[in-house]
Formats: C-alpha cells, sequence, structure tokens
C-alpha cells in the first residue's frame, strides 16, 4: 500500500515556478515529494475550486500584544490616523497593566489566530521571550525575536544580558529558533547595535517608522523627545545618526516597516524589508516606496494592538488594491518564500518543491476566470479553507472541498 497522498486542485502555486492549472502535490509523511502537471500522477483526494499554495509566513508580529486592541481607539488625530508616540504610551501603559498569566493568555490568542489564517511561519518579537514554550509546541515554525532595548549605557547593558542569559536557556530546536531583536533606533543604544552586529542572524529591528524617528536621530529634536524625557530614558548621546547605520551594522537584518527610507536606500543580498500594510494605513503614512526599493520584502501584520487581525492573507490582498504596480506573483512571494528566507527557514518552506515540509494552505477560489490566476487568490474575500503543517491538516479541509 502506497504512503503517498496526492492532492488535486484547480490551481497549484509552487511559488518558485509558475502556477499549474488543474496540477497536483503529491505528500509522503512530512514531505512534499512531486508536484506535477494535470495527467501525470492519479489523485488521490481531489480538492477542487481552490489553490493549494505553500503555508503563509507572518515575518513581523507581537503575540504578546494579542490582547492591545483598545490602544487603537482613542487616538485617531484629525485625519483618522493613530499618532505614534501617544500609542506608544498605550502600549507601554498595557504592558505595564498585564500579568505573566495574561501575556501568555495573549500569546496563545494571537498564536490561534495566526494559525487559522494559514500561517506555518512566525516571526514573533516577544519582551523577555515570553512566546518561546508557547510557540515550541505550536503546529507551526517560529524564530522568537528576544526584544532588547534601552538608550544609557546602563539599561542596554541590562537588556542585553538578560537577552543573552535567555538564549542560553533556550536552545534551538527542530522548526523553532531563538533570535534578538533591537527594538528601533529611538530605544537602542548605537553601541547595542554594534554588539548585534557579530551575532547570528536573523536579527529584527523596527527602522525609519515615523518622520518623528528620522527627526531624532538627525536633529534631536520632535515628538520623541518629550516621550522619552517622560520615560526618563532621554539620552541623546547614545541615539545612532542615521538609519542607514543600523542597515550597514546588520548585514542580514530584517527591517521593519522602512516607511520613511529612500527608495535608493542600498540593501545588501541577504536583507530583508518587512512591511506591515494594513498597520502603516492606520498610522496614516505617505505611500510606502517598498515596490521601488531594491531589496527583499517580506509581509507582517505587525501585532493587534495596531492591525485588525493577523491575516496575513488580507495584507497581501489589501496591497494587491493600494498597490497595483506591485505584480501579484510577487505579492505571493512577499506572503511566502521571502519571509522564509528572512527568517532563515528557506531550504525548508515557503515553496511548494518536492524535498520541503508538506506545509500547504488550501484557498477556495472564486466561480469566476482571470488571465491572472494570481488574482483569483488576492481579488477576493473568500477564506483559508485547510492548512497542512508537516504533512498534517491542522485545519482540515471542509467537507465540500473533500
Ligand atoms: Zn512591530
Amino acid at each position: 500500500m502506497s504512503d503517498l497522498t496526492t492532492y488535486a486542485a484547480r490551481w497549484i502555486f509552487p511559488v518558485d515556478a509558475p502556477p499549474i492549472e488543474r496540477g497536483t502535490i503529491t505528500v509522503r509523511d512530512d514531505t512534499i515529494v512531486a508536484v506535477a502537471t494535470h495527467g501525470t500522477r492519479t489523485p488521490d483526494v481531489e480538492l477542487g475550486n481552490v489553490a493549494i499554495l505553500p503555508g503563509f509566513v507572518n515575518a513581523h508580529t507581537h503575540l504578546d500584544l494579542s490582547g492591545a486592541k483598545a490602544c487603537q481607539a482613542p487616538l485617531a488625530d484629525a485625519r483618522g490616523s493613530l499618532e505614534f508616540t501617544h500609542w506608544l504610551r498605550n502600549v507601554i501603559a498595557f504592558r505595564h497593566s498585564r500579568t505573566p498569566t495574561q501575556v501568555q493568555a495573549d500569546i496563545a490568542l494571537g498564536l490561534a489566530e495566526c494559525l487559522r489564517f494559514g500561517t506555518t511561519l512566525i516571526g514573533d518579537i516577544s519582551a523577555g521571550g515570553a512566546s518561546w514554550d508557547l510557540l515550541t509546541r505550536a503546529y507551526c515554525r517560529a524564530v522568537v525575536f528576544h526584544e532588547v532595548l534601552g538608550l544609557s549605557e546602563e539599561r542596554a547593558a541590562q537588556s542585553w544580558q538578560g537577552a543573552q542569559a535567555w538564549a542560553k536557556q533556550n536552545a534551538p530546536l527542530d522548526g523553532y529558533v531563538p533570535a534578538y531583536s533591537p527594538h528601533a533606533p529611538y530605544s537602542v543604544r548605537r553601541t547595542l547595535y554594534a554588539a548585534l552586529s557579530s551575532q547570528t542572524p536573523p536579527i529584527a529591528t523596527h527602522l525609519a517608522e515615523t518622520q518623528a524617528e528620522l527627526q531624532l536621530l538627525r536633529a534631536h529634536e520632535g515628538p520623541f523627545v518629550d516621550f522619552l524625557k517622560e520615560l526618563n530614558v532621554w539620552n541623546p548621546a547614545g541615539l545612532i545618526r542615521d538609519p542607514l547605520d543600523v542597515i550597514r551594522q546588520l548585514p542580514r537584518g530584517i527591517f521593519v516597516h522602512g516607511n520613511y527610507l529612500d527608495a535608493a536606500t542600498p540593501f545588501a543580498p541577504e536583507q530583508t524589508l518587512v512591511v506591515c500594510p494594513r498597520t502603516h494605513h492606520a498610522f496614516g503614512h505617505p505611500r510606502h516606496p517598498f515596490p521601488r526599493m531594491k531589496v527583499r520584502v517580506a509581509l507582517g501584520t505587525d501585532s493587534l494592538a495596531s492591525n485588525p487581525d493577523l491575516d496575513i492573507l488580507a495584507e497581501a490582498r489589501f496591497l494587491r488594491q493600494q498597490y497595483p504596480e506591485v505584480e501579484p506573483a510577487m505579492l505571493l512571494r512577499m506572503l511566502t518564500l521571502n519571509g522564509a528566507e528572512a527568517l532563515g527557514f528557506g531550504a525548508v518552506t515557503g515553496s511548494l518543491t518536492a524535498g520541503k515540509s508538506a506545509d500547504l494552505v488550501v484557498l477556495p477560489l472564486p466561480n469566476a476566470e482571470s488571465s491572472e490566476p494570481h488574482d483569483l487568490l488576492f481579488v477576493s474575500a473568500l477564506a483559508v479553507g485547510g492548512v497542512m503543517f508537516r504533512g498534517r491538516w491542522i485545519v482540515a479541509p471542509t467537507p465540500e472541498l473533500l
């Protein structure tokens, strides 16, 4: 008896190869053994009018803020956008209000939401590394980035010591990687960025998220000055001078947001920019320069403190509407393989390739034709109908699909 299962679908999207109409994918145990054109293999399971895609990658979230939705509400300015330092004050107050038990419940809530939306690899920024235990037991792969921050010498050293002690206690496991995230240039001493430059990647940092951040770094002026003084951490001597210094120091870095980077910013081939489209929109930033930038781009939801949900496919659909100049095949790559490569899992997952892990999403398609098959994915509101992780259905395809 064969231990292979072959699934057929209206469209298969390998990502590292063109889409295959009425193709098949064959899985043995936890591994993809073949992706084939119509007629090559006899399917065991005919899934019908669906797409089979690689499991999605959410390259940037903060699961420990999954209870922080209220941070969004009262902050809208006259344009209906969130004002950044006010929002940060609310996030800090939220963190102080949470007990360790509540933090774990928040992480569990966010994780369940990620998995339901087809995420099989998560890059999670975690205060104190608190999501490690839950994520290493979850049906997905993860990089847990222990957050580090501190502008003064003393705070930076303390934070760095704490993060290193955590990393010592938590060795990498199969599919799970402990890592570091220097929070942002307005909260991380320049010497701390320098210390991180010699660490094993991946390393993720928020960068050039607001105009106010650039104003702070370049002129030591603007709303961040009051904000940092209020927190009693104002230390202009600790600030880096320019976001480009951060990019130079992390040759395989993951740079999150980059909303105010110049489109001509030079990046190295192993660096990644993560954009968080609906969070970008919530803060009312001008159009993001990423379509013109020469860098690998991946997608993140950011947290529920600034985003409506943790649906990473919704981020790609939002971009399809807002940035029609971006090829939809590129959007699919941003949703899958680019994030996997950024997080160090590009050889294992992120595309439907023989030998890679059987991490799949089954997405029902509209009853429509399209000359561009990717638009069946993105010009649609249909929800994920099945998720397979390491060859096992985590969200079983709905009965009408089987
Ligand atoms: Zn973030």
